[in-house]
């Protein structure tokens, strides 16, 4: 090798692979490599772009391969960011190159596999382009799509993806997406002055001397822009009663401009909320300064506030403060459905100090917000994948609603847990962390019982808001009296139709979605099942088929028993679909709306009946867990639950915890501002401790129940739990591997194994599964030999010809 002295980089390409891969140097790039920096390699016959992990001079023994281009004179990633990486793969047991992979957005992670396509809104007249770049900008504005192998057979020329990379920047050309429900931002329009009239109405208002309409309008918005910094078109209108044409004709004048903003797509339209900074109330004076305190001393702090306490408006205050003190801010939220509603609230007050960043953003913005977060001293809002933007100065970590189990990723590796990491990366940092909640997760309530979080608990509603009335209506005895109707109680019944003639709103809860769930031939005892899953297939009653949840199969619903052609089918349990045909029948006249997966699909479907609700044009929205999050309209007088069993009685360890968490958001939805509202629980099992804790809004009581038979049972918070998940088409060959996992690591790690056991499905999409778990003590060193072995005993495993088909997951910290 000529051009190479022995300099080699360990390169990380973002595969599922257990190493990073050595290459040489050229000698002309050797002044240029460093960390972090995006190189072209070659791997087999494929190009792909990796990263500059570390820079040696040891050569290796068998025989390496050049760089062929360097893609970046500045690093993209911090090296906190890849002690993060390495610190997920090693704690979650998986491949950093699968975080990697996870980690930077498409634009950042090119290979020959990679299709690129014409920016449609480029002018490429007024871009200043090399002939190279021309050539391919041309013949990408041309065809459809290309990928590297065409544009390297254009140019003639192996080394292209410096090229690529720059029409990228230019914004020429994009990585294609792949196919994805498009999301899409809801935007409405804002008004403002033009720069000098905003401190000079009184110019503006000679302007607008002689139409009397124009100069409400000046007033108008001179007075709303002193209330926030975002005026939105439609206020303005209410406020100087004007139109259309008023606005144009001021924008026409110079005197205003209207611009677009991404809105929140729940609790749409609320410009009679008044979101502009007013100062806190003693209450959460007290809780702010006692988090100041504990950050003072670098402590992680969990913020338990009641539904409506202001949690929110404490954030604000935090993040204000960090910002100012030129740091950036990291909110994580759950779930990409809530970040618009928050965002909208955080632009008011925050201004456009703000970052949006999810899976659903695209490409192109991401890698914009990628580059911001490497300086920009912002706020960067987003679900988890916000984790991994390569922040160069974090001074604060809030994650909202950290008990939700969606911060919990499931598929695919790296199965990381959002807020858990959000902690870590705080840590590495040096940043201050706020976990903020209503109803504590017990692993988080846990670490404060043990001192390595603090307190901090927030246990009144802002203002007149106080928190709901709750009862639960005991269905056994309502069937013994005979008042139930189909799933409701009398006393059910009679609070909605009492609700309604005050005008007042109401939200039913039923946590399954479809008509029915099961049918059954009552002759010979048949049931609709999933060809290709062990469950029973739900019926649908709008599109008239039979559907696995699990799969999505579908088939036609006879009228007949297939097995014995008896026309005896019924349908048993209830979902969403039927409990909304039920309320329309038992109270004729009310308006009724369902809030679930299937009445969701689209935004714009989901748009319509949030607005239709905020609009009072309906007075009853079913809905599944959906409605549990973030549902804020303060018209909502009384929410129902049709049947807290069906949640109860789900197979798992946290089946407790989710019911207790769910039902205290469910509820916390009743009455948000001065009305005081109602909570109906409708339930078998009216003994059961959670539903009596539910009926107190006893949190500290259920945390200690629960957390004694979790500890007496093994479980988390108190050990760690590891599930390892087998699976193959072949019930014999899943079974197998699963027991010769479980004999090659029993006698190393005694009674911390359990199983083989089935999972509560053990089919699903044709595929076998069976599961270990591995209970842990919590201390280190343990933990570490522990999952060392974990990790041991499944590539030894997978060297076995037999098993090696079988493909085996490991879950960490499983939920
Ligand atoms: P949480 O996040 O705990 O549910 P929020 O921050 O959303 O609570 O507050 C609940 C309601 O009370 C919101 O409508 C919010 O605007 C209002 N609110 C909370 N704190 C204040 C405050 N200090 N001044 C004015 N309004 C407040
Ligand atoms: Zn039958
Ligand atoms: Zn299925």
């Amino acid at each position: 090798m000529d051009t190479n002295k022995g300099t080699y980089v360990e390169v990380l390409l973002p595969l599922a692979i257990p190493q990073t891969y050595t290459y040489g140097v050229p000698i002309e790039m050797v002044q240029r490599i460093g960390f972090g920096l995006r190189v072209e390699v070659p791997l087999r016959n494929k190009l792909l772009s990796g990263l500059i992990v570390s820079i040696h001079q040891e050569k290796p023994i068998s025989k390496t391969r050049n760089i062929i281009s360097l893609l970046d004179d500045q690093p993209i990633i911090q090296s906190i960011q890849f002690e993060f990486w390495q610190w997920i793969a090693s704690y979650y047991l998986c491949h950093i190159g699968e975080v990697m992979s996870v980690a930077l957005p498409g634009g950042l992670k090119l290979s020959s596999e990679s299709m690129f396509v014409f920016n449609p809104d480029t002018e490429l007249s007024t871009l200043d382009l090399s002939d190279d770049e021309h050539l391919i900008a041309e013949a990408l504005s041309i065809q459809h799509e290309m990928n590297i192998g065409l544009i390297q057979d254009i140019l003639n020329k192996k080394t292209v993806l410096p090229l690529i990379k720059r029409l990228m920047q230019k914004r020429v050309i994009s990585i294609k997406e792949e196919l994805r429900a498009k999301y899409k931002v809801l935007t409405k329009d804002y008004v403002a002055f033009v720069a000098p009239y905003g401190e000079k109405v009184a110019d503006a208002l000679e302007l607008t001397s002689r139409s009397e309409k124009q100069s409400r309008a000046v007033l108008g918005l001179g007075s709303l822009s002193r209330k926030t910094k975002h005026v939105a078109k439609k206020a303005l209108y209410e406020m100087s009663k004007i139109d259309g044409s008023v606005i144009k004709a001021l924008v026409k004048k110079g005197i205003i401009t209207v611009y677009e903003q991404e809105v929140s797509r729940i609790g749409i339209d609320d410009e009679g909320v008044d979101y502009s900074l007013t100062p806190l109330s003693i209450a959460q004076q007290l809780v702010h300064q006692q988090i100041r305190e504990y950050h003072a001393d670098k402590r992680v702090v969990l913020l338990h506030g009641i539904t409506g306490s202001g949690k929110t408006r404490i954030y604000v205050e935090l993040i204000l403060e960090a910002l100012a003190e030129g740091g950036q801010v990291l909110l994580l939220l759950p779930e990409i459905a809530l970040t618009s509603q928050i965002v909208e609230r955080l632009n008011t007050q925050i201004g456009d100090m703000l970052h949006v960043y999810h899976s659903k953003i695209n490409d192109q913005e991401k890698v914009e917000i990628w580059n911001a977060a490497m300086f920009a001293n912002k706020l960067f809002v987003g679900a988890r994948s916000a984790l991994f933007l390569p922040f160069s100065d974090l001074k604060l970590v809030i994650v909202d609603e950290e008990h939700d189990p969606s911060f919990k990723q499931d598929n695919p590796a790296p199965r990381y847990h959002g807020r858990d990491a959000a902690i870590k990366l705080a840590q590495l940092y040096g940043a201050n962390s706020v976990l903020g909640t209503a109803t504590p997760s017990l692993e988080s309530m846990h670490n404060t019982i043990i001192k390595k979080y603090e307190y901090v608990p927030l246990m009144e509603r802002y203002g007149e808001a106080i928190p709901p009335v709750i009862e639960i209506i005991d269905l056994k005895d309502s069937y013994k009296k005979g008042l139930v109707k189909e799933h409701f109680s009398q006393q059910l019944l009679d609070e909605i139709q009492e609700t309604i003639k005050r005008g007042g709103q109401i939200l039913l809860f039923q946590n399954r979605r479809g008509f029915a769930p099961v049918l059954k031939c009552q002759f010979c005892g048949w049931t609709a099942e999933c060809p290709n899953c062990d469950v029973t297939l739900t019926f649908h009653q709008r599109i008239q088929d039979l559907k696995c949840h699990y799969c999505g199969y579908r088939q036609r619903k006879s009228d007949d028993c297939p097995d014995c052609g008896n026309q005896d089918l019924q349908l048993l349990g209830s979902g969403t679909e039927q409990i909304e045909e039920v309320v329309e029948k038992l109270i004729p006249g009310i308006r009724v709306a369902r809030f679930d997966y299937d009445t969701t699909r689209s935004k714009k479907s989901q748009d319509k009946i949030l607005a239709a609700f905020h609009n009072q044009e309906l007075d009853l929205l079913v809905g599944t867990q959906m409605i549990t999050k973030g549902f804020d309209f303060e018209n909502i007088e009384l929410v129902g639950v049709i049947n807290a069993d069906s949640l109860l009685s789900y197979p798992d360890f946290r089946s407790g915890e989710r019911s207790f968490q769910l039902l205290m958001q469910v509820a916390g939805r009743a009455g948000r501002r001065s009305k005081q509202g109602k909570v109906l629980i409708q339930a078998f099992s009216t003994e059961h401790p959670i539903i009596k804790e539910v009926l107190l809004g006893d949190f500290n009581h259920f945390f200690a129940r629960e957390e004694k038979e979790r500890n007496e049972f093994v479980y988390p918070p108190h050990y760690s739990l590891v599930a390892i998940w087998f699976r193959h088409r072949d019930l014999t060959k899943t079974k197998n591997a699963a027991v010769q996992y479980a004999n090659l690591i029993k006698s190393k790690i005694g009674r911390r194994l359990q199983g083989p056991v089935d999972p509560p499905v053990i089919r699903v999409r044709n595929q076998y599964q069976q599961i270990i778990y591995i209970r842990i003590e919590k201390d280190a060193k343990t933990l570490n030999k522990i999952k060392g072995l974990i990790l041991a005993t499944k590539n030894k495993l997978q060297q076995n010809k037999e098993v090696k088909q079988v493909r085996i997951t490991i879950d960490v910290d499983p939920y």
